[in-house]
């Protein structure tokens, strides 16, 4: 059995729930994790059984609970590297440092592990590796894979991770994934395509388990060639549907943050959504959700209608049952 179960979506936060097989993923996590856990064991499902997180790109909306949920559960956190670095540095107080000192800072943290490590050897440290390594980029995936290789010693006792406040980038474990190279997560296969967006590397996604396909694409300024060839012969398309063209040129938004979310790498408005449901959408997919509503800009009737006016005829008890993605609230899980 496949279940998708959207746990929020819009500017507020976004987190989805993927499960297949034996494998339960978690898409973003743009709430935060008591958030994530409550709306979870409302939809029935149980964060303990969560198995990973998987990141679409660095912005607040997404990763907001991402190091808690990762901690609390000690699973690992999927993202692209240039994602990883944006959230690295997203953490760190960059705003009171250059570039340059803030890989001072990560220098001078790993030393100070190393000095720590020494003065007790028999603790296995995440951090046990050559500062300069750290220093070259910064990761913490390479310390996660020390600290899994570490497990090869048995008499030496389990490592506690640093705090929070220690270092709040330190994660269980962190894989890195390329857009257009699928890889998989258990039962789960994911496919990540680039999307236009104003961020460092984002990706929507097309998730596979037992042979039902799952689009995954919010927070893209227009649908590029490539995502259209993505987006085909889903059973479930998440689109987003941001915001309505006359809401938001007449809305409360400073001009600049106007013409940010109407560019190429801003957000999807509900007439280019309506698009591409009218032209390019194969209509092959049982549902359609519209997900990543503005709550300034969009009314969901106006989303609603936008849409069902596109899908005109196509709508039928088994193919393109539109469904809205809510903010304060998940949506019912959609099983196959
Ligand atoms: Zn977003
Ligand atoms: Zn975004």
């Amino acid at each position: 059995m496949v279940r998708f179960t959207v746990l929020a979506s819009g500017s507020k936060g976004n987190s989805a729930v993927i499960c297949g097989g034996r494998t339960r993923i978690l898409v973003d996590a743009g709430l935060s994790c008591r958030e994530i856990f409550r709306r979870m064991k409302l939809a029935g499902e149980e964060p303990e059984a969560l198995d990973a997180i998987v990141i679409t790109h660095e912005h607040q909306d997404h990763i907001n609970g991402l190091a808690v949920t990762a901690r609390k559960l000690g699973i690992p956190v999927y993202f692209t590297e240039s994602t990883h670095r944006a959230w690295v540095r997203w953490l760190t107080p960059r705003r009171q440092m250059t570039y340059a000192q803030w890989l001072e800072l990560c220098r001078k943290q790993a030393a100070a592990r190393q000095a720590e490590l020494e003065s007790e050897p028999h603790l296995p440290d995440p951090a046990d590796t050559d500062p300069e390594d750290v220093e070259a980029d910064c990761s913490v995936s390479e310390a996660a894979t020390l600290e899994a290789s570490a497990d090869s010693t048995p008499e030496k006792p389990a490592d506690r991770p640093p705090s929070l406040k220690e270092d709040p980038t330190w994660l269980p474990a962190v894989e890195y994934f390329r857009a257009g190279q699928p890889f998989t997560i258990g039962d789960i296969c994911l496919s990540p395509f680039t999307i236009p967006h104003d961020a460092a590397d984002p990706v929507g996604f097309v998730l596979s388990a037992e042979g039902v396909r799952m689009g995954f694409a919010t927070d893209l300024g227009y649908i590029t060639p490539n995502v259209k060839q993505q987006l085909r012969n889903l059973d479930l398309l998440l689109l987003e549907s941001n915001h309505d063209l006359e809401m938001l040129r007449d809305g409360p938004y400073p001009w600049a943050v106007k013409q940010r979310v109407l560019s190429r790498v801003g957000h999807l408005s509900n007439e280019a959504a309506s698009e591409f449901l009218s032209t390019v959408y194969d209509g092959q997919a049982r549902y359609v959700i519209l997900a990543h509503l503005s709550e300034n800009n969009n009314l969901p009737e106006l989303a609603r209608v936008a849409a069902e006016r596109a899908l005109l005829g196509r709508a039928s008890l088994l193919a393109n049952h539109l469904l809205l993605a809510e903010q304060h609230q998940p949506l019912v899980p959609l099983i196959f």
